[in-house]
């Protein structure tokens, strides 16, 4: 929502927000008036769709390639504006136990997961800062808080993301600039297709709520915590897990 003194869109970046959560995210947050730019990396005909349907810009870069993160911000300052709203919501999975993991697949999922965010918060928020004003999600996991077998990397990024928002939400706090952490649980998202059949059976069983949430309940929360009046929210992980785990 946009304060009624304000009469420019603020501009909102969202990585992998063409798909999955960071679709219905990007959605929420155009809907809400933001001015949303959606990062992808592949499937540019499935992004051009996303665009055409939605009216939302999409931008296709890596979010753990720093000088990458560098140049896209560079344009979408001199076309859109500043960033000041980032949801860091590109995630991917390499799973297999310690054993197996390969350090191929330790380093592409932190420097995705972890060090994607730590380009963009590090990109943003002199900007953010200058502007009096800055809203960051951090997409994390349930498997970050609690670990999960066969994922060391992912748990351990997901859960780095809850220690980098708790240091810069003390670095922006001063300059109205907040950082949270969302922790999803299981998502019915492409990223679950990954689970085998009865794994995820097995899953939904454990979920007391009885079933997946949905990419929309995770974007409703990323609405409320970017909005204007939520600047006293600042370095908490909520949790949108149907009840599955409680911290
Ligand atoms: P999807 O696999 O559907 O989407 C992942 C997104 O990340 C895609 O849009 C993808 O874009 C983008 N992405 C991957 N690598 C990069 C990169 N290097 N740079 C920029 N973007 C990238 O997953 P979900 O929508 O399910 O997940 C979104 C987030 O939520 C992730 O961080 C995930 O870890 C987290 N999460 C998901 C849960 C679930 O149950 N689904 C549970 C808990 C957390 P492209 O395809 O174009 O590369």
């Amino acid at each position: 929502m946009i304060s009624a003194e304000r009469q420019t869109p603020r501009v909102a970046l969202v990585t992998g927000g063409t798909r999955g959560i960071g679709a219905a995210v990007s959605r929420a947050l155009r809907d809400a008036g933001r001015r949303v730019v959606a990062t992808y990396t592949a499937r540019r005909d499935e992004a051009r769709a996303f665009e055409s349907a939605t009216g939302i810009r999409t931008m296709a870069f890596d979010a753990g390639d720093f000088a990458a993160c560098e140049d896209a911000l560079a344009r979408i300052a001199a076309e859109d504006g500043p960033v000041t709203i980032l949801v860091n919501n590109a995630g991917i999975t390499r799973d297999s136990t310690i054993g197996k993991m390969t350090r191929a697949a330790w380093d592409a999922v932190i420097d995705t997961n972890l060090g994607a965010a730590f380009n963009l918060c590090r990109l943003t928020m002199p900007a953010m800062r200058t502007e009096g004003f800055g809203r960051i999600i951090n997409m994390a996991s349930i498997n970050g808080q609690t670990g999960q077998f066969g994922q060391a990397n992912y748990a351990a990024s997901k859960a780095g993301l809850q220690g980098l928002t708790r240091a810069l939400a003390l670095e922006g706090a001063r300059h109205n600039i907040t950082v949270n952490t969302l922790a999803p649980g299981y998502i019915d998202t492409a990223m679950l297709d990954t689970v085998p059949p009865q794994i995820l059976a097995d899953i939904v069983g454990r979920i007391p709520v009885g079933r997946l949430g949905t990419a929309d309940e995770v974007a409703r929360c990323v609405t409320f915590l970017t909005a204007e009046e939520s600047g006293f929210i600042t370095g908490s992980t909520l949790s949108v897990n149907g009840g599955q785990h409680m911290a």
